[in-house]
């Protein structure tokens, strides 16, 4: 039995990902979503329900992390653990967003010695920051709040500029951390003032929609696009690796998660359902 617990879940493509990986891979496992009022509920249900892995999400990531056993360096470097471990009801936390994010990059571009403007401040932009820099990037964050920009500045040796600011610096890779353009939220942008055209690379973190308004521009300003949908397979394909000790499907994993953002997206706009259907294997 593997779980996600959260607040809201409902929205989730984390069940549809890791059941269909279970199944593909011949385990007789399943993972179910838990909609719980706060992080020590998780751990409860963890401990009495012999819950073997457990995905963490919003709002629970950074505040959980005091209630377990034992965390990862790099998590407790990030401040936050998206994966527990359940090993004879000692519990392990693990961060795999920044190993998600760094594949996905990966995947589209060099990384080492490129400098990446993240937007946001929060806790994927702090895995972002840390990945890009273990990978030998150069992250500068781009955030709305000083004061939480100052407290990752100060933790993971990045700088944290205003908003504002963005015009003045020159990256390789523009990286969206921020909830900004995520359904239902899906006419905006967190670009205002300037455009996407000034970077090479343009990834948004949000998977739902898949082309968000930000990759719309950025690909109409002939940018190369990514979206969050590699980094939220690898995210969980390495969750799979940390609970099972076994490689995950994650070929099947991206197709299941995909073709449902597809008809879910096409249920969201039957009218523009021909311009949608344009160019999704891009992404
Ligand atoms: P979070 O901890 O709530 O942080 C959100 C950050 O965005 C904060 O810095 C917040 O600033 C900023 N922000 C929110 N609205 C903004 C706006 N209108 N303008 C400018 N900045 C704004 O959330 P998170 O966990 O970091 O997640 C951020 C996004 O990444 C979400 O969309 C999430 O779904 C996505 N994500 C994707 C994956 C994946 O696998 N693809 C994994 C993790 C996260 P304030 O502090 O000022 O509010």
């Amino acid at each position: 039995m593997f779980a996600l617990f959260g607040n809201p879940v409902a929205q989730s493509r984390s069940p549809l990902m890791h059941n269909a990986a279970y199944r593909a891979m011949g385990l007789p496992a399943r993972y179910e979503a838990f909609q719980v009022k706060n992080p020590n509920e998780a751990v409860r249900m963890i401990r009495e329900e012999n819950i073997r892995g457990a995905s963490v999400t919003i709002p629970f990531k950074t505040t959980l992390i005091t209630l377990l056993d034992e965390v990862d360096e790099d998590a407790r470097i990030i401040g936050a653990v998206n994966t527990i471990r359940n090993l004879g009801g000692r519990l392990e936390g693990f961060n795999t967003d920044w190993i998600g994010l760094t594949r996905s990059l990966a995947g589209r571009m060099e990384i080492k010695g490129k400098r990446f403007a993240v937007l946001g401040a929060g806790g994927a932009a702090r895995a972002a920051v840390f990945g890009i820099a273990r990978e030998g990037g150069i992250p500068v964050v781009f955030c709305r709040n000083q004061e939480t920009g100052k407290t990752l500045s100060r933790d993971l040796g990045c700088p944290a500029l205003p908003l504002s600011r963005l015009d003045a610096v020159t990256a390789h890779c523009l990286v969206n951390a921020t909830p900004v353009g995520m359904a239902p939220g899906v006419g905006e942008t967190p670009l205002t003032g300037i455009g996407p055209g000034r970077f090479d690379w343009v990834m948004d973190m949000i998977y739902n929609p898949l082309r968000t308004k930000l990759l719309e521009d950025a690909a109409a300003a002939g940018c190369g696009v990514i979206s969050g949908l590699s980094m939220f397979v690898h995210q969980g394909a390495e969750q799979i690796r940390i609970w099972t000790g076994m490689e995950p499907p994650v070929d099947i994993m991206t197709h299941t998660v995909r073709e449902d953002l597809i008809r879910r997206s096409k249920m969201r706009s039957v009218k523009e359902k021909k311009n949608r259907d344009k160019g999704y294997a891009e992404y």
